[in-house]
Protein backbone atom coordinates (compact mmCIF):
# COMPACT_ATOMS: atom_id res chain seq x y z
CA UNK A 1 0.00 0.00 0.00
CA UNK A 2 3.10 2.44 0.86
CA UNK A 3 3.62 2.69 -2.95
CA UNK A 4 0.38 3.12 -3.57
CA UNK A 5 -0.15 5.97 -1.47
CA UNK A 6 3.33 7.32 -2.55
CA UNK A 7 1.87 7.72 -6.32
CA UNK A 8 -1.48 9.39 -4.54
CA UNK A 9 0.43 11.71 -2.74
CA UNK A 10 3.04 12.75 -4.93
CA UNK A 11 0.33 13.74 -7.63
CA UNK A 12 1.18 12.06 -10.38
CA UNK A 13 -0.98 10.79 -12.96
CA UNK A 14 -2.14 6.83 -11.89
CA UNK A 15 -2.74 6.19 -15.64
CA UNK A 16 0.62 6.95 -16.46
CA UNK A 17 1.48 3.37 -14.54
CA UNK A 18 1.07 0.25 -16.42
CA UNK A 19 -0.83 -2.83 -14.36
CA UNK A 20 2.25 -4.90 -12.89
CA UNK A 21 1.70 -7.32 -10.85
CA UNK A 22 3.21 -6.45 -7.82
CA UNK A 23 0.82 -3.25 -7.79
CA UNK A 24 -1.85 -5.50 -8.52
CA UNK A 25 -1.30 -7.36 -6.29
CA UNK A 26 -0.85 -4.12 -3.50
CA UNK A 27 -4.41 -3.41 -4.61
CA UNK A 28 -5.71 -6.54 -4.69
CA UNK A 29 -4.37 -6.80 -0.54
CA UNK A 30 -5.67 -3.49 0.27
CA UNK A 31 -9.43 -4.85 -1.39
CA UNK A 32 -9.53 -8.22 0.69
CA UNK A 33 -8.53 -5.79 3.99
CA UNK A 34 -11.21 -3.32 2.76
CA UNK A 35 -14.06 -5.70 2.58
CA UNK A 36 -13.18 -7.18 5.95
CA UNK A 37 -13.47 -3.81 7.50
CA UNK A 38 -17.05 -2.73 5.85
CA UNK A 39 -17.57 -6.71 7.78
CA UNK A 40 -17.34 -4.68 10.83
CA UNK A 41 -20.03 -2.44 10.50
CA UNK A 42 -22.17 -4.93 8.40
CA UNK A 43 -22.31 -8.68 9.54
CA UNK A 44 -23.69 -9.65 6.76
CA UNK A 45 -20.99 -8.33 3.91
CA UNK A 46 -18.86 -10.61 4.40
CA UNK A 47 -20.41 -13.77 3.23
CA UNK A 48 -17.00 -16.23 2.93
CA UNK A 49 -13.32 -15.67 3.93
CA UNK A 50 -10.32 -18.02 3.89
CA UNK A 51 -7.49 -15.82 3.95
CA UNK A 52 -4.80 -15.02 6.75
CA UNK A 53 -6.61 -15.31 9.86
CA UNK A 54 -4.53 -12.16 11.39
CA UNK A 55 -6.11 -9.44 8.63
CA UNK A 56 -9.60 -10.48 10.11
CA UNK A 57 -8.71 -10.39 13.61
CA UNK A 58 -6.74 -6.46 12.34
CA UNK A 59 -10.10 -5.25 10.79
CA UNK A 60 -11.69 -6.65 14.02
CA UNK A 61 -9.60 -4.43 16.32
CA UNK A 62 -8.96 -1.74 14.55
CA UNK A 63 -12.75 -1.10 13.56
CA UNK A 64 -12.03 1.69 10.77
CA UNK A 65 -14.48 4.25 10.14
CA UNK A 66 -17.31 4.34 7.65
CA UNK A 67 -16.04 7.39 6.18
CA UNK A 68 -11.91 5.95 6.11
CA UNK A 69 -13.30 2.96 4.41
CA UNK A 70 -15.67 5.12 1.54
CA UNK A 71 -12.01 7.76 1.45
CA UNK A 72 -9.61 4.39 0.70
CA UNK A 73 -11.74 2.79 -1.68
CA UNK A 74 -12.65 5.72 -3.51
CA UNK A 75 -8.94 6.47 -3.73
CA UNK A 76 -8.27 2.53 -4.70
CA UNK A 77 -11.20 3.13 -7.58
CA UNK A 78 -9.17 5.85 -8.30
CA UNK A 79 -5.82 4.20 -8.67
CA UNK A 80 -7.15 0.93 -10.95
CA UNK A 81 -9.07 2.76 -13.18
CA UNK A 82 -7.29 3.25 -16.50
CA UNK A 83 -5.02 0.14 -15.82
CA UNK A 84 -4.62 -2.00 -18.68
CA UNK A 85 -3.20 -5.51 -19.19
CA UNK A 86 -2.90 -7.00 -22.07
CA UNK A 87 -3.25 -10.50 -20.77
CA UNK A 88 -6.95 -10.78 -20.87
CA UNK A 89 -7.01 -12.77 -17.58
CA UNK A 90 -4.90 -10.09 -15.78
CA UNK A 91 -7.45 -7.23 -17.74
CA UNK A 92 -10.31 -9.45 -16.28
CA UNK A 93 -8.60 -9.05 -12.79
CA UNK A 94 -7.92 -5.41 -13.51
CA UNK A 95 -11.96 -5.03 -14.10
CA UNK A 96 -12.72 -6.94 -11.08
CA UNK A 97 -11.14 -4.75 -8.63
CA UNK A 98 -12.28 -1.68 -10.22
CA UNK A 99 -16.08 -3.09 -9.88
CA UNK A 100 -15.60 -4.70 -6.69
CA UNK A 101 -13.91 -1.69 -5.26
CA UNK A 102 -16.79 0.72 -6.51
CA UNK A 103 -19.33 -1.23 -5.14
CA UNK A 104 -17.84 -1.68 -1.56
CA UNK A 105 -17.35 1.96 -1.79
CA UNK A 106 -21.15 2.59 -2.20
CA UNK A 107 -21.81 0.05 0.25
CA UNK A 108 -19.91 2.26 2.75
CA UNK A 109 -21.94 5.24 1.37
CA UNK A 110 -25.03 3.33 2.59
CA UNK A 111 -24.01 2.40 5.76
CA UNK A 112 -22.93 6.06 6.46
CA UNK A 113 -26.68 6.69 5.49
CA UNK A 114 -25.37 10.02 3.61
CA UNK A 115 -26.06 9.02 0.15
CA UNK A 116 -29.74 6.94 -0.53
CA UNK A 117 -30.07 4.68 -2.91
CA UNK A 118 -33.87 3.58 -4.54
CA UNK A 119 -33.75 0.42 -5.85
CA UNK A 120 -32.35 0.85 -9.34
CA UNK A 121 -29.42 2.92 -8.36
CA UNK A 122 -29.08 0.13 -5.42
CA UNK A 123 -28.61 -2.21 -8.08
CA UNK A 124 -26.18 -0.56 -10.44
CA UNK A 125 -23.96 1.01 -7.36
CA UNK A 126 -24.08 -2.88 -5.81
CA UNK A 127 -24.95 -4.98 -8.05
CA UNK A 128 -22.97 -3.58 -11.59
CA UNK A 129 -26.23 -3.29 -13.55
CA UNK A 130 -29.96 -2.71 -13.33
CA UNK A 131 -32.47 -5.00 -13.68
CA UNK A 132 -35.47 -4.64 -16.53
CA UNK A 133 -38.93 -2.84 -15.62
CA UNK A 134 -41.99 -5.04 -16.10
CA UNK A 135 -45.43 -4.12 -15.37
CA UNK A 136 -47.87 -6.27 -12.91
CA UNK A 137 -50.47 -6.40 -15.25
CA UNK A 138 -48.34 -8.01 -17.72
CA UNK A 139 -48.27 -10.87 -15.05
CA UNK A 140 -52.36 -11.23 -15.49
CA UNK A 141 -51.56 -13.33 -18.28
CA UNK A 142 -49.78 -15.94 -16.84
CA UNK A 143 -52.27 -15.89 -13.42
CA UNK A 144 -54.99 -16.80 -16.08
CA UNK A 145 -53.33 -19.67 -17.58
CA UNK A 146 -52.64 -21.12 -14.46
CA UNK A 147 -56.20 -20.43 -13.84
CA UNK A 148 -57.23 -22.32 -17.00
CA UNK A 149 -54.44 -25.32 -16.01
CA UNK A 150 -55.87 -25.73 -12.60
CA UNK A 151 -59.18 -27.20 -12.42
CA UNK A 152 -61.95 -26.29 -9.80
CA UNK A 153 -64.16 -23.65 -8.96
CA UNK A 154 -62.30 -21.72 -6.25
CA UNK A 155 -60.33 -18.82 -6.67
CA UNK A 156 -56.95 -19.18 -8.49
CA UNK A 157 -54.57 -19.17 -5.10
CA UNK A 158 -56.60 -22.00 -3.40
CA UNK A 159 -56.39 -24.16 -6.49
CA UNK A 160 -52.55 -23.76 -6.32
CA UNK A 161 -52.42 -24.48 -2.12
CA UNK A 162 -54.07 -27.45 -3.14
CA UNK A 163 -52.19 -28.44 -6.11
CA UNK A 164 -48.96 -27.29 -4.82
CA UNK A 165 -49.65 -30.21 -1.39
CA UNK A 166 -49.47 -33.08 -3.30
CA UNK A 167 -45.83 -32.31 -4.09
CA UNK A 168 -44.85 -31.61 -0.28
CA UNK A 169 -41.87 -33.63 0.86
CA UNK A 170 -42.59 -35.08 4.32
CA UNK A 171 -39.93 -33.96 6.76
CA UNK A 172 -39.16 -37.69 7.87
CA UNK A 173 -37.87 -37.72 4.04
CA UNK A 174 -36.21 -34.74 3.55
CA UNK A 175 -32.83 -36.02 4.21
CA UNK A 176 -32.81 -38.98 2.05
CA UNK A 177 -34.71 -36.89 -1.02
CA UNK A 178 -32.10 -34.24 -0.53
CA UNK A 179 -28.97 -36.56 -0.67
CA UNK A 180 -30.27 -38.30 -4.07
CA UNK A 181 -30.76 -34.92 -5.45
CA UNK A 182 -27.61 -33.24 -4.58
CA UNK A 183 -25.78 -36.79 -6.18
CA UNK A 184 -27.46 -36.55 -9.12
CA UNK A 185 -26.03 -33.00 -9.80
CA UNK A 186 -22.52 -33.87 -8.26
CA UNK A 187 -23.08 -36.82 -11.28
CA UNK A 188 -24.12 -34.22 -13.74
CA UNK A 189 -21.88 -31.63 -12.77
CA UNK A 190 -18.58 -33.50 -13.03
CA UNK A 191 -19.47 -35.07 -16.39
CA UNK A 192 -18.14 -31.51 -17.78
CA UNK A 193 -16.52 -29.73 -14.82
CA UNK A 194 -13.13 -31.01 -13.32
CA UNK A 195 -14.25 -31.10 -9.57
CA UNK A 196 -11.54 -30.85 -7.37
CA UNK A 197 -10.78 -34.72 -5.52
CA UNK A 198 -11.15 -32.97 -2.00
CA UNK A 199 -14.65 -31.43 -2.69
CA UNK A 200 -17.08 -32.05 -0.45
CA UNK A 201 -20.06 -30.25 1.47
CA UNK A 202 -22.15 -31.29 5.08
CA UNK A 203 -25.83 -30.50 4.74
CA UNK A 204 -28.01 -28.88 7.42
CA UNK A 205 -31.42 -28.74 7.82
CA UNK A 206 -32.36 -25.33 9.70
CA UNK A 207 -35.45 -22.99 10.76
CA UNK A 208 -36.38 -19.39 11.44
CA UNK A 209 -34.42 -17.81 8.16
CA UNK A 210 -35.17 -14.81 5.85
CA UNK A 211 -34.01 -17.52 3.20
CA UNK A 212 -34.76 -21.05 1.84
CA UNK A 213 -31.21 -21.80 1.20
CA UNK A 214 -27.75 -20.51 2.06
CA UNK A 215 -24.69 -22.15 0.89
CA UNK A 216 -21.59 -21.24 3.73
CA UNK A 217 -18.49 -21.25 1.99
CA UNK A 218 -15.14 -22.41 4.13
CA UNK A 219 -12.57 -22.38 2.33
CA UNK A 220 -10.46 -26.08 1.22
CA UNK A 221 -13.42 -27.13 -1.04
CA UNK A 222 -15.64 -27.48 1.68
CA UNK A 223 -19.48 -26.15 1.99
CA UNK A 224 -21.84 -26.01 4.75
CA UNK A 225 -25.29 -26.36 2.96
CA UNK A 226 -28.06 -24.95 5.19
CA UNK A 227 -31.92 -25.86 4.10
CA UNK A 228 -34.64 -23.86 5.61
CA UNK A 229 -37.26 -26.13 6.28
CA UNK A 230 -39.76 -24.19 8.09
CA UNK A 231 -41.68 -23.62 5.51
CA UNK A 232 -42.88 -26.90 3.47
CA UNK A 233 -40.65 -28.22 0.84
CA UNK A 234 -41.81 -29.23 -2.56
CA UNK A 235 -40.59 -31.73 -4.60
CA UNK A 236 -38.65 -29.15 -7.13
CA UNK A 237 -36.87 -27.82 -4.36
CA UNK A 238 -34.75 -30.86 -4.33
CA UNK A 239 -33.28 -30.33 -7.58
CA UNK A 240 -33.10 -26.96 -7.57
CA UNK A 241 -31.06 -26.31 -4.26
CA UNK A 242 -28.94 -29.36 -4.95
CA UNK A 243 -28.00 -27.04 -8.32
CA UNK A 244 -28.16 -23.97 -6.61
CA UNK A 245 -26.66 -24.39 -3.50
CA UNK A 246 -24.11 -27.29 -4.34
CA UNK A 247 -23.31 -28.49 -7.96
CA UNK A 248 -23.03 -26.53 -10.26
CA UNK A 249 -23.46 -23.60 -7.94
CA UNK A 250 -22.01 -22.00 -5.16
CA UNK A 251 -20.18 -24.42 -3.53
CA UNK A 252 -18.71 -25.40 -7.39
CA UNK A 253 -17.98 -21.78 -8.18
CA UNK A 254 -16.61 -20.91 -4.76
CA UNK A 255 -14.13 -23.88 -4.93
CA UNK A 256 -13.13 -23.58 -8.86
CA UNK A 257 -12.71 -19.80 -8.00
CA UNK A 258 -10.68 -20.64 -4.81
CA UNK A 259 -8.47 -23.40 -6.43
CA UNK A 260 -7.54 -21.81 -9.92
CA UNK A 261 -7.17 -17.88 -8.96
CA UNK A 262 -6.86 -18.06 -5.53
CA UNK A 263 -4.33 -20.68 -5.05
CA UNK A 264 -3.35 -21.09 -8.08
CA UNK A 265 -2.51 -17.61 -9.27
CA UNK A 266 -2.01 -16.40 -5.85
CA UNK A 267 -5.01 -13.76 -6.31
CA UNK A 268 -5.76 -13.10 -2.60
CA UNK A 269 -9.04 -11.02 -3.43
CA UNK A 270 -10.79 -14.72 -4.18
CA UNK A 271 -9.79 -15.56 -1.02
CA UNK A 272 -12.99 -13.37 0.80
CA UNK A 273 -16.57 -12.88 -0.99
CA UNK A 274 -18.38 -9.85 -0.66
CA UNK A 275 -22.07 -10.45 -0.28
CA UNK A 276 -23.33 -6.97 -1.17
CA UNK A 277 -21.36 -6.74 -4.44
CA UNK A 278 -21.27 -7.90 -8.53
CA UNK A 279 -19.94 -11.11 -7.79
CA UNK A 280 -23.21 -12.36 -6.04
CA UNK A 281 -24.93 -11.50 -9.68
CA UNK A 282 -22.69 -14.00 -11.28
CA UNK A 283 -23.23 -16.30 -8.13
CA UNK A 284 -26.40 -16.48 -7.79
CA UNK A 285 -27.00 -16.12 -11.53
CA UNK A 286 -24.76 -19.17 -12.16
CA UNK A 287 -25.99 -21.08 -9.28
CA UNK A 288 -29.72 -20.72 -10.64
CA UNK A 289 -28.81 -21.67 -14.76
CA UNK A 290 -26.77 -24.23 -13.32
CA UNK A 291 -30.29 -25.99 -12.84
CA UNK A 292 -30.98 -26.20 -16.55
CA UNK A 293 -27.21 -26.80 -17.42
CA UNK A 294 -26.98 -30.39 -15.33
CA UNK A 295 -31.13 -30.80 -16.33
CA UNK A 296 -31.53 -29.51 -19.77
CA UNK A 297 -34.76 -29.92 -21.72
CA UNK A 298 -37.18 -32.52 -19.41
CA UNK A 299 -34.22 -34.04 -17.46
CA UNK A 300 -35.87 -32.59 -14.47
CA UNK A 301 -39.26 -33.51 -14.73
CA UNK A 302 -37.78 -36.87 -15.66
CA UNK A 303 -35.75 -37.47 -12.83
CA UNK A 304 -38.60 -36.19 -10.40
CA UNK A 305 -41.03 -38.19 -12.12
CA UNK A 306 -38.81 -41.73 -12.12
CA UNK A 307 -36.84 -40.88 -8.75
CA UNK A 308 -38.05 -38.47 -6.36
CA UNK A 309 -41.78 -38.55 -6.61
CA UNK A 310 -41.32 -42.74 -5.97
CA UNK A 311 -39.61 -42.03 -2.64
CA UNK A 312 -42.06 -39.91 -1.24
CA UNK A 313 -45.51 -41.64 -2.95
CA UNK A 314 -46.17 -39.00 -5.38
CA UNK A 315 -48.54 -40.13 -8.40
CA UNK A 316 -46.22 -40.16 -11.39
CA UNK A 317 -48.47 -39.61 -13.95
CA UNK A 318 -48.41 -35.66 -12.11
CA UNK A 319 -45.01 -35.09 -13.26
CA UNK A 320 -45.77 -33.17 -16.75
CA UNK A 321 -48.80 -30.72 -14.98
CA UNK A 322 -46.08 -30.13 -11.96
CA UNK A 323 -43.36 -28.94 -14.56
CA UNK A 324 -46.49 -27.08 -16.74
CA UNK A 325 -47.14 -25.82 -13.21
CA UNK A 326 -43.50 -24.84 -12.48
CA UNK A 327 -42.71 -23.17 -15.72
CA UNK A 328 -45.33 -21.10 -15.42
CA UNK A 329 -45.10 -20.18 -11.83
CA UNK A 330 -41.38 -19.47 -12.93
CA UNK A 331 -42.62 -16.84 -15.48
CA UNK A 332 -44.17 -14.87 -12.40
CA UNK A 333 -40.59 -14.59 -11.49
CA UNK A 334 -40.24 -11.02 -12.06
CA UNK A 335 -43.41 -10.16 -10.75
CA UNK A 336 -41.36 -10.42 -7.28
CA UNK A 337 -38.89 -7.46 -8.29
CA UNK A 338 -41.49 -5.23 -9.28
CA UNK A 339 -42.84 -5.47 -5.86
CA UNK A 340 -39.39 -5.46 -3.84
CA UNK A 341 -39.15 -2.09 -6.39
CA UNK A 342 -42.00 -0.73 -4.86
CA UNK A 343 -41.36 -1.93 -0.93
CA UNK A 344 -37.62 -0.78 -0.81
CA UNK A 345 -38.65 2.54 -2.90
CA UNK A 346 -41.21 3.29 0.22
CA UNK A 347 -44.14 2.90 -2.20
CA UNK A 348 -45.86 0.29 -0.74
CA UNK A 349 -45.98 -0.86 2.82
CA UNK A 350 -44.99 -4.54 4.47
CA UNK A 351 -49.01 -6.06 4.21
CA UNK A 352 -49.35 -4.93 0.87
CA UNK A 353 -46.32 -6.16 -0.29
CA UNK A 354 -47.70 -9.68 1.05
CA UNK A 355 -50.89 -9.04 -0.47
CA UNK A 356 -49.14 -8.34 -4.32
CA UNK A 357 -46.70 -11.52 -3.70
CA UNK A 358 -49.46 -13.83 -3.25
CA UNK A 359 -51.48 -12.45 -6.04
CA UNK A 360 -48.31 -12.67 -8.54
CA UNK A 361 -45.92 -15.02 -6.89
CA UNK A 362 -49.04 -17.22 -6.01
CA UNK A 363 -47.05 -18.03 -2.90
CA UNK A 364 -48.24 -18.37 0.68
CA UNK A 365 -49.20 -15.33 3.38
CA UNK A 366 -46.43 -16.90 5.17
CA UNK A 367 -43.86 -17.52 2.19
CA UNK A 368 -44.42 -13.80 1.19
CA UNK A 369 -44.11 -12.33 4.42
CA UNK A 370 -40.42 -14.28 4.61
CA UNK A 371 -39.76 -12.87 1.17
CA UNK A 372 -40.56 -9.12 2.42
CA UNK A 373 -38.35 -9.73 5.51
CA UNK A 374 -35.63 -10.69 2.99
CA UNK A 375 -35.71 -7.52 1.04
CA UNK A 376 -35.62 -6.18 4.51
CA UNK A 377 -32.05 -8.16 5.33
CA UNK A 378 -30.56 -7.87 1.68
CA UNK A 379 -32.36 -5.08 -0.37
CA UNK A 380 -32.38 -5.12 -4.38
CA UNK A 381 -30.27 -8.40 -4.07
CA UNK A 382 -33.11 -9.91 -5.93
CA UNK A 383 -32.39 -8.96 -8.75
CA UNK A 384 -29.77 -11.25 -8.81
CA UNK A 385 -31.63 -14.32 -8.91
CA UNK A 386 -33.54 -14.10 -12.31
CA UNK A 387 -31.93 -11.06 -13.88
CA UNK A 388 -28.28 -13.17 -12.66
CA UNK A 389 -29.98 -15.94 -14.86
CA UNK A 390 -31.09 -14.24 -17.43
CA UNK A 391 -27.56 -12.36 -17.90
CA UNK A 392 -25.71 -15.42 -17.37
CA UNK A 393 -27.68 -17.32 -19.84
CA UNK A 394 -27.69 -15.38 -22.69
CA UNK A 395 -23.57 -15.35 -22.08
CA UNK A 396 -23.42 -18.83 -21.81
CA UNK A 397 -25.56 -19.19 -25.27
CA UNK A 398 -24.06 -16.32 -27.08
CA UNK A 399 -21.17 -18.80 -27.23
CA UNK A 400 -19.66 -20.13 -30.23
CA UNK A 401 -20.06 -23.71 -29.67
CA UNK A 402 -23.72 -24.60 -28.76
CA UNK A 403 -23.63 -28.69 -27.86
CA UNK A 404 -23.77 -29.42 -24.62
CA UNK A 405 -19.85 -29.64 -24.22
CA UNK A 406 -19.58 -26.27 -25.49
CA UNK A 407 -22.41 -24.44 -23.49
CA UNK A 408 -20.60 -26.39 -20.56
CA UNK A 409 -17.24 -25.37 -21.49
CA UNK A 410 -18.17 -21.74 -21.50
CA UNK A 411 -20.35 -21.73 -18.29
CA UNK A 412 -17.23 -23.10 -16.75
CA UNK A 413 -14.97 -20.70 -17.27
CA UNK A 414 -17.39 -18.24 -15.90
CA UNK A 415 -17.44 -19.52 -12.76
CA UNK A 416 -13.30 -20.20 -12.91
CA UNK A 417 -12.60 -16.52 -14.03
CA UNK A 418 -13.23 -12.79 -12.23
CA UNK A 419 -15.85 -12.12 -15.06
CA UNK A 420 -18.62 -9.90 -13.69
CA UNK A 421 -21.52 -8.38 -14.77
CA UNK A 422 -20.61 -5.32 -17.17
CA UNK A 423 -17.96 -8.16 -18.55
CA UNK A 424 -21.10 -10.32 -19.79
CA UNK A 425 -22.31 -7.83 -22.55
ZN1 LIG B 1 -27.73 -18.51 -3.75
Amino acid sequence: MKKIILLILIGLPLSAFSANDVLVNEVSEQYVKLVLALGVHDSAYVDAYYGPKEWRQAANDKKISLESIDKASAHLVKFVTGMTDEDPLKQLRLDYLRIQLSSLNARSKMLKGDTKYDFDQQSKALYDTEAPHNKLKDFDRVLTELDKMLVGEQPLSEKVDSFKKQFVIPKDKLKAVFDVAIDACRERTQQFVDLLENENFKLEFVENKPWSGYNWYQGNAFSLIQVNVELPIHVSRAIDLGCHEGYPGHHTYNALLEANLAKKQGWKEFSVYALFSPQSLIAEGSANYGIEMAFPGDEKMIFERDVLFPMIGIDQKLAASYQKFNQLTARLNYAGNEIARLYLDGKIDKQASVELLQKYTLTSAKKSAQRVDFWDTYGAYVINYNWGKDMVKQWVESGPDQSLEGRWKRFATLLSTPRLPSNLN
